[in-house]
């Protein structure tokens, strides 16, 4: 039986990340080639090992930090880049809606991921160089 959709994201959010000793593993695994945008304080990567969806990104703060605990400045800069981005890949024919979600163990770092099931009738993934050139339209660099 196929996984459900849940089972996906909860794989996905769990994959192994293996960093060196004494180095955190978000800031070791953030591989330059899965990098989609950025700016001076946000990554946005794309999951290694997803190719069940149209789309799995994560947003993560550049610096060491926790949800809760952003600095006004942050979070509205959290709130526009999620408010763009879902509204990016929901216009795009390959994904029928982006779940948003803080998901997982905290790890270092701020992190939500975005996780966009296929369209119904598709099993393309999103154009990330769609994505993120659309986004920095706004500001940061695209990287995809
Ligand atoms: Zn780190």
């Amino acid at each position: 039986m196929p996984e459900s959709v849940g089972e996906v994201y909860h794989r996905i959010v769990r994959a192994t990340r293996r960093a060196a000793e004494g180095q955190c593993p978000e800031c070791a695994n953030v591989a330059a080639e899965r990098i989609v945008w950025e700016d001076e304080n946000w990554i946005l990567s794309r999951a290694a090992d997803a190719d069940e969806l149209a789309a799995a990104l994560l947003l993560q703060t550049r610096e060491h930090s926790k949800v809760g605990q952003l600095d006004d400045e942050l979070a509205s800069q959290f709130g526009r880049i999620a408010n763009r981005l879902v509204r990016i890949i929901e216009n795009l024919p390959e994904s029928e809606y982006v779940d948003v979600s803080r998901y997982g163990e905290y790890r270092g770092h701020f992190h939500v991921w975005f996780h966009a099931p296929f369209a119904d009738g598709t099993d393309r993934p999103v154009d990330l160089h769609q994505v993120a050139t659309k986004l920095a339209n706004w500001g940061g660099d695209a990287r995809a």
